[in-house]
């Protein structure tokens, strides 16, 4: 049995790392039916334990991240999407689970540690966030996924959830499933570095590339974007290692691309090698990604017009509260064996 779970936090619109990330692998495997659930949360909640004071981001940007689903290709009538805060079922699973984690285990958590540091929070970490890593457990487990595609920095939180589910199954019954990530077969996907080199588009970081852009604001972005600092002349050797629009290439460039745009060379490894030996100019570099990701979030950009036309904020909502009513469903059946489990089931 194969159930698949995912979900983005809705904190702005979706970029083309979480494309590359995650998206692209959910449209590929509801494409292929080769599962037999699979489910897409929007996490208001866990994007509220950093956006308290901002509650109206959150909720403006739950229709915008439907938006950025539809027109990926994700299908409502194949996959269950919903909003997380319409399946109270899961914050009491969060809250028996809390008591199977320590502070420290928490504290330890890497990605939570740097989200952190991003956010400057010092001393004053709201405890929602410390605790999202058992909160996005429930998530998982609610549903009894054992598949669930992200980008890398996703890790530390399924070897949390899969700590969790050992813990729980071992102490009371063997009734939670072990999550295993999905990562990106492309590895250079698996953590797409921002516009601004940094080692991640997010975002809470403001170095994306929007699914939404138009063209325009992609090719302006793109332009800008930093590149080699020791790369001042075109006659100069170029380093393409740590040198985010060569990643960009390798995430999204494809020989077919090659033919297409700039047939003097063959694939990406010949580019990289001229760009290395000097004479490779960043701009003609930076011209064939434009091309590149204009080609592929072009047809997504026009999709995405064409919904927010035919699908207003209110339509896209009905849709997603359709979605949590059914997951709500499963969510309770697992609470319900959780709690039987546990021997607090008082009544039954
Ligand atoms: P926030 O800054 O609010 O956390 P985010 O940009 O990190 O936003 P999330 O909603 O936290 O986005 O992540 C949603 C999914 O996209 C996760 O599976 C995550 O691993 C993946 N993802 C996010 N950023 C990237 C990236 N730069 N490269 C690859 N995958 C990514
Ligand atoms: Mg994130």
């Amino acid at each position: 049995m194969d159930i698949v779970l995912t979900g983005d936090r809705p904190t702005g619109r979706l970029h083309v790392g979480h494309y590359v990330g995650s998206l692209k692998r959910r449209v590929e495997m509801q494409n292929s039916g080769a599962y037999d659930k699979m489910y897409v949360m929007i996490a208001d909640a866990q994007a509220l334990s950093d956006n308290a004071d901002n509650i109206d981001k959150v909720k403006n940007s739950i229709s915008e991240v439907m938006l950025d689903y539809l027109a990926c290709g994700l299908d409502p009538k194949k996959v269950t999407i919903f909003i997380q805060s319409e399946v109270p079922e899961l914050c009491e699973l969060s809250f028996y689970y809390m008591n199977l984690v320590t502070l420290s285990r928490l504290e330890r958590n890497p990605t939570v540690k740097n989200e952190i540091a991003l956010r400057g929070f010092k001393q004053s970490i709201p405890v929602g966030f410390l605790t999202y890593p058992i909160s996005q457990t429930a998530d998982i487990t609610a549903f009894k996924a054992n598949l669930v595609p992200v980008g890398e920095d996703q890790l530390p939180m399924l070897e949390q959830a899969r700590e969790i589910v050992r813990s729980f199954n071992t102490l009371y019954a063997p009734v939670l499933v072990e999550p295993k990530a999905v990562l990106p077969s492309n590895e250079k996907c698996s953590r797409l570095p921002g516009l601004d080199g940094a080692n991640k588009m997010s975002k809470s970081l403001g170095n994306c590339i929007f699914l939404a852009y138009s063209a325009d604001e992609v090719k302006q972005k793109v332009m800008s974007m930093f590149t080699d600092p020791t790369h001042l002349r075109v006659e100069d050797k170029g380093h393409t290692e740590g040198n985010p629009v060569f990643i960009y290439l390798d995430a999204f460039a494809t020989d077919e691309h090659f033919s297409a745009f700039l047939p003097e060379y063959q694939n990406l490894s010949e580019l990289k090698a001229h760009y290395e030996r000097g004479g490779l100019g960043d701009m003609k570099v930076k011209k064939f990604l434009n091309q590149v990701l204009e080609a592929e979030f072009g047809p997504i950009r026009e999709r995405r017009q064409q919904f927010a036309k035919d699908l207003p904020v209110p339509e896209l909502l009905n849709i997603l509260h359709q979605g949590s009513i059914e997951a709500r469903k499963t969510a309770a059946q697992t609470l319900d064996e959780v709690k039987t489990a546990m021997g607090i089931n008082y009544h039954k």
